[in-house]
């Protein structure tokens, strides 16, 4: 049973189409990220399950209730919907202190006292907040301003959390350590989260599935290891992963080699069999390959002169400390290969590097949809 379900949900301004068909299902306790650019159309989904946007066409269900189907003249508004929300901007109230802060729901809601006190010292002793209640929004660091918007939204323990890049005000070391924090803390309450952050590092640590949206347009819904290395098309396969994959231009030829003309890389057999299966033996298409896939040969486990290794320039070297991002030229292709710290590589000079070609995948070079 899902906990949120959306179907065939769209959002129009005037002429402007900002989501388009949405169909998702969000299970009970997930963390669920919906991750894209800018523009995307991520909030307004967002905004659309919490009742902040009404869709203009499609049905939207949290549990078993139908809150927003235009074509039925069903709305429910965001205080009936049983969730709670957490922004990017903490909005806390200034003039009240933490204590007051996180019990506002509550007091909005008219329970009693002793219960209030009870459930704020919970949320506290939860957040790592206890020894702060007495304090001022202005006398916390972003962190703990950022809890206590968390404190507020749990304490009144909603059905569904939804949050919008809450970390993204944050110092990137704070925001490292509020990912695993928010982890661990939405694990606890098994609460259901759907998160929406443009950050794919965010996404693939924090969801426990993430939902790729390009356009208004839903392209995946997978866990992060389904959409890391098995994406549907070329733009989750760009837009996942740091550095984004490697595309470039091949045909395929009759012996089963991606041909890129300056050089060419032998296909297994299943790959083969595959490309043989939907007709694209001497077509174009695109070949993918993640930039770790590529090896320096001095490190490389399986070398086949002529099948799976080429001599390329390094053009430029980026050490990471823990690897070296190196842009490696053969002719006028280029691509990016993540080298082990160990490996000597330098600048301006030739190497072997070799590709694992299992990890190898063929988009169709009009649509960009996966063919593996
Ligand atoms: P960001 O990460 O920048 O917040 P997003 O993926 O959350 O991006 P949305 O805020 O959902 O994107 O916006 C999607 C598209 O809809 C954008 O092109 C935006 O300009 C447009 N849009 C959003 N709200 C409105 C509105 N009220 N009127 C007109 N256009 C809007």
């Amino acid at each position: 049973m899902a906990e949120v379900k959306l179907v065939g949900v769209w959002k129009k301004f005037g002429d402007f189409a900002a989501v388009k068909d949405m169909n998702l299902e969000v299970k009970d306790g997930e963390f669920m990220i919906l991750l894209g650019p800018s523009g995307c159309g991520k909030t307004t989904t967002l905004r659309m399950i919490s009742g902040l946007e009404e869709p203009t066409l499609g049905k939207i269900y949290i549990g078993e209730k139908l809150v927003a189907d235009p074509e039925n003249g069903v709305f429910i508004p965001p205080k009936d919907r049983d969730i709670a929300m957490v922004f990017q901007s903490y909005a806390l109230y200034p003039h009240m202190t933490v204590y007051d802060n996180i019990a506002f729901p509550l007091k909005l809601r008219k329970l009693p006292k002793q219960e209030i006190n009870q459930r704020v010292k919970e949320v506290a002793e939860l957040l790592g907040l206890t020894e702060l209640l007495k304090r001022k929004p202005r006398e916390l660091s972003g962190g703990q301003r950022q809890r206590v918007a968390l404190g507020r939204a749990i304490v009144r323990k909603p059905r569904v959390f939804l949050m919008d890049e809450p970390l993204s005000n944050l110092d990137a070391k704070l925001r490292v350590r509020m990912r695993a924090e928010l982890k661990k803390l939405q694990k606890q309450l098994g609460v259901t989260t759907i998160y929406v952050t443009h950050d794919q590092v965010e996404a693939m640590t924090m969801g426990d599935r993430i939902a790729v949206i390009s356009h208004g347009i839903l392209q995946q819904v997978g866990t992060p290891e389904e959409v890391y290395d098995n994406p549907k098309n070329t733009f989750v396969a760009g837009f996942i992963g740091s550095p984004p994959m490697n595309f470039m231009d091949a045909t395929i030829t009759e012996e089963g080699f991606a041909d890129f003309g300056e050089f060419r890389l032998k296909l297994l057999p299943d790959q083969i069999g595959v490309l043989r299966n939907e007709g694209l033996i001497g077509k174009e298409v695109v070949f993918g390959i993640r930039p770790e896939d590529i090896y320096d040969a001095m490190f490389a486990q399986v070398k086949v002169p002529g099948e799976n290794m080429t001599r390329a320039v390094v053009d430029i070297i980026e050490n990471l400390g823990s690897e070296k991002i190196v842009h490696l030229r053969v002719g006028n292709m280029t691509f990016l290969g993540a080298f082990r710290s160990e490996s000597k590589v330098q600048e301006g000079h030739e190497i072997d590097v070799v590709f694992d070609m299992n990890k190898a995948h063929i988009f169709d070079k009009t649509s960009g949809k996966a063919v593996f």
